[in-house]
């Protein structure tokens, strides 16, 4: 028998997404119990290194509307626009709940939120805190949430599973990593907030947690993967760590430069050049250094982002954290060099396929954050949008999963599955003793991601990807976890790491060679062109234990037909 926890709501992840979750759902009533588990310690989750800001409509001169069209257009018009208006409407009461909780936001001369211009956006609307604007809205959220009796935090704890009855969520497996144990956690309602897995790839600007488990966890439980082949690619991943430079240096005003010190976006975004969304200008970037354009250097070609005309007192106040990590990481100050960058992977639009409300197609199983799509961002998402998305969706899901909680028990588990777990676990993964290595499959994995499966993309590479990736399946039923002590086994984490970033490679491949079209981060250079009368609809994947497959429903479109995305 494993022993069982039980609460009214569990929370897996806290993020911005999950932390602001709990919250709501700790106000709506304090009889409601409510578990926080974490791989990670809260503020050790990647919401913590956001920095450019945070989108809102604040201002006289922007709507809701215009952040709504700039969205949709963002996303190359796959974004479901009835939940696009939602979100906008919610994001500037994020804003000033969070200012309310002491988040110190930015402020203009007159004492007002400042807000600063970001790619695609038509208007200044990201609000910001410095370049550490996750770092500050992370330790608002924390320091809210730990006031509330009501929470309980399981900090260090590894979610394996989500065990599902009768198409209603009914628990979780998870082992407590400072003892190594299995328990099992009840609920009467579940939120996944796990967040992205761009630690699919060698490039990223993403912390090494970001490996998309709870996305998995659902898609084997049965809850489909939405639009998976859209991967977000940011145009300024510092060389060679991948660590960000954020977008708001680009908002700042700061420049892109070939080898030739040509400011190359003029050819591809005459109007918006640097300020154009992230597809375009990584797509720019790429077909640079491809040209022979790149500027040469230690690591290959890169390009130069020029922040030097700026000045060291601008970069100081706006851009502090940016020249740090510049100066430590890269050996160069923005003040006196440009610094070298080219596109690192960076966010996932696919996750998991939930409604405007967050529920799934599982009873008391809800999504929000990075691991959701709901679907704001469509094929591109606009920066700055995803902090205010796992705020507004984050309250949602809080709300939605309180409600449930409310008005209904917990439901039985079968000790059988999740003993069956606990042996996958510890008898199979950890107790075989196979030939294979865990870091050595990892890094196949993202090689083959990198090379084929990046910012642009065609049909024999895809399918070449595609079969390797089963082969590392394959081949991962013959590793062995090298860490023999049960106490905090970052070996075995490891390696449930990479089984889950497996399958989700997996489904992201087969979305990407299914669609034979380019739109937003999906470039296919052998279907170059948007197809609207064959590809406006969402790809959803379902978990077989054959491969995904792939089924497709509507766009939503309320206001804005599909129209020619320039900039
Ligand atoms: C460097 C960088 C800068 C960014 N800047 C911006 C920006 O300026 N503006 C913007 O809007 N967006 C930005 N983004 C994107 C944005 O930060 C993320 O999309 C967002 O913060 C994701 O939040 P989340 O709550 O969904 O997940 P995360 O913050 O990633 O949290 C995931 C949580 O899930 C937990 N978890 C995961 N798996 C398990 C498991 N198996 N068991 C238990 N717990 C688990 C983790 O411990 C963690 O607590 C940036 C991203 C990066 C990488």
């Amino acid at each position: 028998m494993l022993e069982a926890l039980s609460h009214d709501i569990v929370i897996v992840g806290a993020g911005m997404a999950g932390l602001r979750a709990a919250i709501t759902a700790a106000e709506i009533n304090d009889k409601i119990d409510i578990g926080v588990i974490s791989k990670v310690y809260p503020i050790r989750s990647h919401s913590v290194c956001a920095q450019g800001g945070t989108a809102a409509m604040m201002r006289d001169g922007d709507s809701y509307d215009l952040h709504a069209w700039d969205t949709v257009k963002g996303s190359d018009f796959l974004a479901d626009q009835d939940v696009v208006e939602f979100f906008v409407k919610k994001a500037p009461e994020e804003i000033t709940t969070l200012e309310h909780w002491g988040c110190p936001w930015s402020r203009t001369e007159e004492g007002k939120i400042n807000q600063r211009p970001f790619g695609g956006h038509s208007f200044p609307r990201a609000c910001f805190a410095a370049d550490m604007t996750g770092f500050h809205e992370m330790h608002t959220l924390d320091g809210k949430a730990k006031t509330y009796p009501n929470i309980k935090f399981y900090d260090e704890w590894f979610v394996t599973s989500l065990m599902i009855e009768k198409n209603a969520a009914a628990g979780l497996t998870a082992i407590e990593l400072k003892t190594g144990e299995m328990s099992v956690f009840r609920a009467k309602a579940i939120i996944m907030a796990t967040g992205g897995y761009a630690r699919v790839y060698e490039f990223t600007t993403f912390s090494h947690t970001a490996t998309g488990d709870g996305m998995t966890m659902a898609y084997r439980a049965g809850v489909p993967l939405k639009d998976m082949e859209f991967i977000q690619f940011h145009p300024t991943g510092m060389v060679p760590s991948g660590i960000l430079i954020t977008g708001g240096a680009r908002g700042e005003g700061g420049y892109l430069v070939n080898a030739k010190s040509e400011r190359f976006m003029k050819r591809y975004a005459p109007e918006k050049m640097e300020l154009a969304p992230r597809d375009i200008v990584s797509r720019a970037e790429t077909t640079e250094i491809q040209e022979g354009n790149g500027i040469e250097g230690p690591h290959g070609p890169y390009i130069a982002l020029d922040l030097r005309h700026l000045g060291e007192e601008k970069i100081n106040e706006r851009l502090p954290l940016i020249r740090d990590v510049a100066i430590k990481l890269s050996g160069v100050d923005p003040v006196d060099e440009p610094i070298p960058i080219r596109p690192a992977a960076h966010y996932s639009m696919g996750g998991i396929h939930a409604n405007i409300k967050t529920e799934t197609s599982v009873l008391g199983f809800y999504a929000a954050g990075e691991c959701a799509c709901l679907n704001v961002h469509g094929a591109n998402r606009l920066g700055t949008n995803s902090t205010s998305d796992c705020l507004v969706f984050g309250a949602v899901a809080g709300e939605e999963a309180a409600k449930f909680a409310l008005s209904h028990d917990l439901r039985d588990f079968s000790q059988e599955k999740a003993l069956a777990e606990e042996r996958r676990i510890f008898d199979d993964i950890w107790g075989r003793e196979g030939d294979e290595r865990i870091p050595v499959i990892r890094d196949e994995l993202r090689r083959i991601m990198s090379e084929r499966v990046w910012v642009f993309r065609k049909e024999d590479e895809l399918k070449s990807a595609l079969n390797e990736v089963r082969e590392l399946k394959e081949r991962f039923k013959n590793t062995r976890v090298e860490d023999r002590d049960r106490q905090f086994n970052t070996g075995l984490v490891g390696a449930l790491q990479l089984d889950f970033t497996l399958d989700l490679s997996e489904v992201t491949i087969a979305g990407a060679l299914a669609r034979t079209e380019s739109r937003g981060a999906h470039t296919r250079l052998d279907y170059p062109k948007r197809d609207d009368e064959n590809w406006l609809k969402h790809t959803l994947g379902h978990y077989t234990k054959d491969g995904p497959r792939l089924a497709y429903i509507p766009v939503t479109i309320t206001k804005w037909s599909p129209a020619v995305r320039a900039y």
